[in-house]
């Protein structure tokens, strides 16, 4: 675990996208598992629990009823279809976070992605993970824990569509080796926190250097 002092910076949103199985839960956990800084953005979605999957750690899962009250009550900051279920990002798991200083790494389809940079441009890093090929995104949806023929073929139906969106993102990791993209997706958080906007003892700083106290 590597801490930071949070209060010297503002949290960014870091939103990963990727076709299903080209592993961005699995970078993400990484970098919540190095970084006790970063967070995730746990969604809201109406598909069934994975075998491995939590409530509450994972998504929440919901009823289709329940999602659409959340929708009418303005719960979500997006939401969308994804293959035949809704998924969405819920304010409330995203907003004290981020004014703590948290980073909140968002796993969201493209739509989600657009959504996100449309609404926050300036606090919105996004990220597109693509597989080495396209075998390897077959096999990796084909070992996942609860995977079956149906599924697979669905989500290998819709990666390409996916895929295609890849221009709309600030960086993109070709997750072939894993401790590289890690390495990459690392290298991406601690370069953006180096922003100059996101740093907000600099000011201060800077008018101590010059004596303007
Ligand atoms: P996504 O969240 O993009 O749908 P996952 O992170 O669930 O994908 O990864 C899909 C499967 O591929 C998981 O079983 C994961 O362990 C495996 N995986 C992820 N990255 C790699 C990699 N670089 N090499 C081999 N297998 C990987
Ligand atoms: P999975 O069912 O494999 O967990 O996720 C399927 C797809 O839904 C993935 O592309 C994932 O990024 C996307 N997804 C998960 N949560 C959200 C969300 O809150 N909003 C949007 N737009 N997409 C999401």
């Amino acid at each position: 675990m590597m801490s930071s002092n949070l209060e010297k910076r503002r949290g960014l949103m870091l939103v990963i996208s990727s076709p299903s199985g080209a592993g961005k839960t699995t970078l993400a956990r990484k970098l919540m598992a190095e970084f006790d800084t970063v967070a995730l953005s746990i969604s809201a979605t109406t598909r069934t629990p994975r075998p491995n999957e939590v409530e509450g750690q994972d998504y929440y899962f919901k009823t289709h009823d329940r999602f659409h009250d959340l929708v009418k009550q303005g719960a979500f900051l997006e939401w969308a279809k994804v293959f035949d279920h809704y998924y969405g990002s819920l304010k409330s798991e995203t907003e004290a976070k981020l004014s703590a200083g948290f980073d909140v790494i968002f796993d969201v389809d493209w739509q989600g992605a657009d959504a996100l940079h449309d609404q926050v441009p300036n606090d919105c890093v996004s990220v597109f993970i693509l597989p080495p090929s396209i075998e390897a995104l077959a096999s990796r949806l084909d070992q996942r824990p609860g995977s079956t023929p149906e599924m697979v073929a669905r989500r290998m139906a819709d990666a390409k569509a996916e895929i295609s969106h890849w221009r709309r993102y600030d960086y993109c990791i070709i997750n072939d080796d894993l401790g590289m993209a890690y390495s990459q997706l690392r290298n991406i958080l601690l370069v953006e926190r180096m922003k100059r906007l996101r740093q907000n003892n600099l000011a201060p700083h800077v008018r101590a250097l010059l004596g303007e106290d």
